[in-house]
């Protein structure tokens, strides 16, 4: 395990996309500039979404230009080109398009078939490259769906292969609800490896049944390097009913460095931007790290 393994940072999108409350432009900055300071350099700080269907990313376009001056790397989801244009505007040299595996998913998060919404996104990817940016596909649903339940491998490899030949540098097979196991992720990245190279592979997990930690070392020993995390473990999915809160930053960090994987995170200042959402939300995270960290554990 000699290169280097990159932690993508999820919390101000994934970690708040699903709550009630709206964090205020200033709340969300701060919890942006804290985690930047703990050393995460990739932020997917918003998305440039509909506010009436998700409330708590209204302040998308006032995060995000902000936030672009503090992270190396702030990115943003796009569903479309006004999304895009946002994004564009706001300077982010980043952004993220969310396709999904399955048509029930795609129904209900975007509102259209599979097909039809990657023909969209073909046209959002392209004038992101046009505009030199850097382009994350996700793909919701790699395992299971809430809607049309276990996920055949070869439909995640398919839209791998439309998503990498629309432009998307990086590929983000997600674990929407949280149910993936380590023999699920082998077969997903096996079945996708002969189209998807590690290097462009990123694993999104949600630690909705506590196997989100056990995937990580599937992924590592796979060969992937790129994992996403919410700060705290917060999360969860608008639609996707069931969906727990992501995988926790902090336990990825600490699983990582007790693997002697460096991600150049430091924990403490990590639960520190963690402390900023906890305080806004006023509830306290789920993640273990956090909890060992801050002495709340019982
Ligand atoms: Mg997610």
């Amino acid at each position: 395990m000699t290169e280097p393994v990159s932690v993508v940072e999820v919390g101000p999108r994934d970690g708040l996309q699903n709550e009630c409350a709206v964090l205020s432009t200033e709340v969300k900055l701060a919890f942006v500039r804290a985690l930047a300071a703990a050393g995460l350099s990739r932020i997917e700080v918003a998305a440039f979404v509909r506010p009436d269907r998700v409330p708590a990313m209204a302040n998308a376009a006032e995060v995000a230009a902000a936030a672009n001056d503090v992270v190396p790397h702030a990115s943003a989801l796009v569903p479309n080109r006004r999304g895009l244009d946002g994004a564009i505007a706001a300077g982010l040299p980043s952004v993220a398009v969310f396709a999904s595996a399955t048509e029930g998913f795609a129904q209900a998060n975007l509102g259209q078939s599979v097909d039809g919404s990657l023909t969209n996104f073909a046209e959002v990817v392209g004038q992101a490259k046009q505009a030199k940016l850097h382009v994350r596909g996700y793909i919701s649903c790699a395992f299971d769906c809430p809607y049309d339940g276990v996920v055949d491998p070869g439909q995640v490899a398919a839209v791998v292969e439309r998503l990498l030949g629309m432009g998307c540098d990086e590929i983000a097979i997600s674990d929407t609800i949280g149910s993936a196991v380590p023999s699920t992720v082998n077969s997903v990245l096996s079945t996708c490896a002969a189209s998807l190279p590690l290097s462009a592979t990123a694993l999104h997990l949600h630690d909705t049944r506590g196997a989100a930690l056990s995937c990580v070392g599937t992924g590592l020993a796979a060969g992937v390097r790129t994992f996403d995390a919410s700060a705290g473990g917060f999360g969860g999915c608008p639609f996707a009913p069931g969906a727990g809160g992501n995988l926790a930053t902090e336990d990825l960090v600490q699983f990582l460095l007790m693997e002697g994987l460096d991600p150049g995170v430091d924990l403490e200042a990590l639960a520190s931007a963690t402390d900023v959402v906890a305080e806004a939300l006023d509830r306290e995270p789920p993640s273990k790290v956090w909890r060992r960290l801050r002495g709340t554990s019982c």
